[in-house]
């Protein structure tokens, strides 16, 4: 990869693949979560200059990424603000 690819909270994912989800505020750890192409970031209660995604990892094929699979990844426990 020559360069990294970031995006936006709001943006629809370019590509499959793993993005590193990175919060505007300190109060997640860098994650990183599958987003099929055509869907679109998820935004931050918590973060109100929103959030960054840089892709990680675009080769893995469509084929292996279930609709269940991506869900279940949209769906990360979201923690409580202290
Ligand atoms: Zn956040």
């Amino acid at each position: 990869m020559s360069f990294f690819k970031t995006f936006k909270s709001g943006q629809i994912a370019p590509a499959s693949g793993v993005y590193a989800v990175m919060h505007s505020t300190p109060h997640r750890r860098i994650e990183r979560v599958v987003y099929v192409k055509g869907s679109r970031f998820q935004r931050c209660r918590t973060c109100p200059l929103g959030v960054l995604y840089r892709l990680e990892e675009a080769s893995i094929p469509v084929s292996s990424i279930t609709a269940a699979d991506a869900r279940f990844a949209h769906q990360a426990p979201v923690e409580e603000a202290l």
